[in-house]
């Protein structure tokens, strides 16, 4: 019988309790397991290896996003530090030039160790790409949307450039959840998730994920994951999996309003540039449309003014809060000039587009009026 992905966020661990009859899947906070005779190994014996609560949350994730298994990380950098150990030394790496400001740090850090190459791309420049990818690169990273700006890259295409070249392709898709987007669909090979954004969806914990699409790609995960101890908490996997059960309607309803906010601020004339790949205006609208199953809940804009005026505008704001990360139920503000990306090198935001004058948002879950309203007094 086929169980839609909705259901099965929903009904995660659910009746998994076969002592108690528990609803909700019990945590198991226990270090280590007991075997059952000399010799005799139980599935779990110790939790950095394996914890039945978090293979609960894996599987979940791994099943929404259509692959073969998944391991659960302690945060989303360690999921991407956990993707590197399978690089040998001197492997080259083709990342966008406008990819998460942590990725970026260990990736040109890591680079400056000698421990690999790196090369940091416009992967909407077909020419520069084809021309990288005649290096032989190990591994190529694709964000779309791409944090700040919502750029947005034809996954299948660069999936399908990157395979003739036997690149594995990996794909953060912390900014539309699985709910909106299914990478390995369009033939990624592993996707990765910062599950403190939208999966937790709460603000409240810090880790990620990365699904494979083989069971021999996430069982050589799972085997680096123990080796190097980035598995994730047991606390925050339980806690991740309530807030997974929401997923859906809480990211219904955060596009819905972002939605509202992005028509809303396309009329003021102190925005001089909006990015939401929504819009018809955006210039991947189209990509964004074939690839996505929505357009998200993330927006940037620029506004025309100096740094004073830009801090009243920002303190004028009720609803949302000034603060980095994204994906909570509460809208959130953040410059990512001094926030989310001040560990780029002022070049590398100049080539990247990231100007003093760029907000970014994180719509909420709450009124849209009321979200509109505050923007429109602050502007005032
Ligand atoms: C937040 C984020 C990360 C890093 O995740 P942490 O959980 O903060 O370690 C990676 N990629 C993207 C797109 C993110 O937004």
């Amino acid at each position: 019988m086929h169980i839609s992905n909705t259901t099965k966020k929903v009904r995660s661990g659910i009746e998994f309790d076969k002592q108690f009859g528990s609803v909700i899947p019990p945590i198991y906070l226990s270090a280590n397991y007991t075997f059952e005779d000399l010799g005799e190994r139980r599935e779990y014996d110790y939790s950095r290896s394996g914890n039945p609560t978090r293979s609960v949350l894996a599987n979940t994730l791994s099943d929404i996003e259509g692959g073969s298994g998944s391991v659960v990380t302690s945060s989303g950098l360690s999921a991407v530090n956990l993707l590197l150990q399978l690089l040998k030394p001197g492997d080259l790496v083709i990342a966008p030039h406008d990819c998460y400001g942590g990725t970026w740090r260990i990736l040109n850090a890591l680079s400056q160790k000698e421990h690999l190459k790196v090369l940091f791309l416009d992967l909407n420049n077909t020419e520069e790409l084809e021309a990288a990818l005649k290096l032989k690169p190990k591994q190529v990273w694709i964000e779309t949307p791409s944090n700040p700006l919502l750029r947005i890259v034809d996954i299948e295409k660069i999936c399908s450039l990157a395979h003739k070249v036997d690149a594995q392709v990996i794909t953060d898709n912390t900014f539309l959840s699985p709910l909106l987007q299914n990478p390995i669909s369009l033939g990624s090979d592993y996707v990765l998730h910062s599950t403190t954004k939208y999966i937790n969806g709460h603000s409240d914990i810090i880790g990620g994920c990365v699904v494979a699409n083989s069971k021999e790609k996430s069982d050589e995960l799972m085997w680096w994951a123990n080796a190097t101890g980035v598995t994730g908490s047991v606390f925050d996997s339980w806690l991740t999996l309530r807030g997974l059960r929401t997923l859906e309607v809480r990211v219904t309803k955060q596009q819905d309003n972002a939605i509202r906010i992005a028509e809303y601020l396309s009329s003021q004339k102190e925005v001089t540039k909006i990015y939401y790949p929504g819009l018809t205006t955006h210039e991947n609208h189209h990509v964004a449309k074939k690839q996505q199953k929505g357009f998200g809940a993330m927006l940037s804009f620029e506004l025309n003014l100096d740094f004073e005026n830009m801090k009243t505008f920002i303190s004028k704001l009720n609803h949302f809060s000034l603060a980095e990360s994204l994906g909570g139920v509460e809208s959130l503000i953040a410059h990512p000039y001094s926030m989310t990306h001040a560990s780029m090198s002022a070049e590398a935001k100049k080539i990247a587009g990231i100007s003093e004058g760029l907000i970014r948002l994180s719509v909420g879950i709450e009124n849209a009026e009321d979200l509109i309203y505050d923007i429109d007094n602050a502007l005032k």
